[in-house]
């Protein structure tokens, strides 16, 4: 294996993992085999991915901030990621609208095959409700307020509490910044060498991507429930599907169109991360590659992509965005509702702040789709009707999350001229042993 590059193995990983799973879900006992001795180590894989996102983000983000050396650079940077970033997500979600509306997949669930799945579905979805539920029961600047934590050692000790590290890590760089160079100096280098040192652990931990993804999925396919279902929602699955993929060509063409850096190599840089993605269906989880493919393969600067790509990864979901917009408009089809344009003009609106809220965890589309559905008057039953195929879309949504933060992180980079030369030389030598 050792001559092969990284995303080969990675995918014959994945490969050994579906056949595995399909094998032992057909022998009696294999599902518990898999369960109890194979899926611990995608666990442990998915573990140790996110234990370092926290270190990763607070290091980078402060070596990131100190290093623009002054605050208009920072707003300048800032403002022009999130704009990026909230137009890519609202082409997303009137693609995906466009979409829907074409291929109209509601219209072929029958109403025997919609009361059935309501009924054995049901109560899966009630935990969704529930915790959307608690999300709304708020003001409507709670989440400014959540932006701002009271203790940051208590936000350290949740991935979910993504944006208050940042808020943190962003204040503490604009405090290194405003005091003298001398006295900034030993912190600086201190959180600079952490930060190399957290790269260094993606790299070891990428030596067991091909073993993580192994049994992530064999464990996925002895849990899937039956193709049946697959198959009623076949035409669901595709659109949302078919929405994805052009958001891929979709960004291979900004990134060309602004940096003129071919698909062909934003696709092979980014590949590691892309199916790590699908993997782990966590963007959270796949942040650390993320951020080393865009510095190390594809140039930007790290005072870029460390701020970029974090906030990125817990506000900027454009694959979830659309796989909202698609569901809505599903759910209301299946159940025979006619939605006005108006309604679909909201659900642009909804979905683009539904997606801002997901956390970068698998499942967060699902939680925030409730809002969608509310706003919109579609009954929340309905999440039942997707719930069979929502892991695999996730996983498939969570490729495209990552890829747009990848795509904005580059054009950011050339607009303020930290674009560097990518480094193909030696595109996998950094996950070889001894490296
Ligand atoms: N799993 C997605 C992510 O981490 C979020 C979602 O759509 O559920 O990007």
């Amino acid at each position: 294996m050792k001559k092969l590059a990284l995303h080969w193995k990675i995918l014959l990983g994945m490969l050994f993992g579906v056949i595995v799973g399909v094998i032992m879900a057909n022998i009696d006992g294999g599902k518990e085999i898999v369960q109890d001795w194979i899926k611990p180590f995608g666990k442990i894989f998915i573990n140790s991915l996110k234990l370092i996102a926290i270190p990763l983000i607070l290091a980078a983000l402060i070596t990131g901030v100190a290093d623009l050396k002054d605050i208009s650079k920072l707003s300048k940077m800032g403002g022009r990621t999130i704009v990026t970033y909230i137009i890519t997500t609202v082409i997303a979600v009137s693609i995906g609208l466009v979409l829907v509306n074409i291929i109209n997949p509601g219209k072929s669930i029958t109403e025997s095959t919609r009361t059935e799945m309501v009924k054995n579905y049901g109560d899966n979805t009630t935990k969704y409700k529930a915790e959307a539920k608690n999300q709304k029961q708020t003001g409507p600047l709670q989440a400014l307020v959540d932006l701002v934590p009271q203790n940051i050692f208590k936000s350290a000790t949740s991935n979910r509490n993504m944006l208050q590290i940042i808020f943190f890590a962003v204040f503490f760089g604009i405090g290194l910044i405003l005091i003298p160079e001398e006295k900034g100096k030993i912190v600086k280098e201190f959180f600079s060498g952490f930060n190399e040192v957290i790269l260094k652990m993606v790299d070891l931990i990428m030596l067991a991507a091909p073993y993580g993804v192994f049994a992530l999925l064999a464990a996925l396919v002895v849990e899937s429930p039956s193709l049946d279902l697959f198959k009623a929602l076949g035409w669901y699955a595709l659109t949302v599907v078919l929405g994805l993929m052009i958001m891929i060509v979709f960004y291979n063409m900004l990134v060309f169109v602004f940096t003129k850096r071919k698909p062909s190599f934003f696709m092979k840089a980014m590949s590691p991360a892309q199916l790590l993605a699908f993997s782990t269906s966590s963007s959270a989880a796949t942040l650390p590659v993320t951020m080393e493919r865009v510095t190390e393969h594809i140039g930007v600067e790290e005072e870029v992509a460390s701020f970029v790509l974090p906030i990125g990864a817990t506000i900027n979901m454009d694959g979830t965005s659309l796989y909202q917009a698609v569901a809505a408009v599903f759910i209301a089809q299946a159940f025979g509702m006619d939605l006005t344009f108006g309604t679909q003009l909201g659900i642009i609106a909804t979905a683009t702040m539904a997606s801002i809220g997901s956390a970068a965890v698998p499942g967060a589309g699902m939680v925030m789709l409730v809002g969608v559905l509310g706003y919109a008057g579609i009954p929340e039953a309905g999440l039942a009707l997707i719930f069979a195929v929502d892991r695999p879309l996730d996983m498939c949504r969570t490729v495209v999350n990552v890829t747009g933060d990848a795509a904005v992180s580059m054009l950011v980079a050339k607009s303020v001229d930290k674009l560097g030369e990518p480094n193909v030389k030696n595109w996998d030598d950094n996950y070889e042993e001894g490296n």
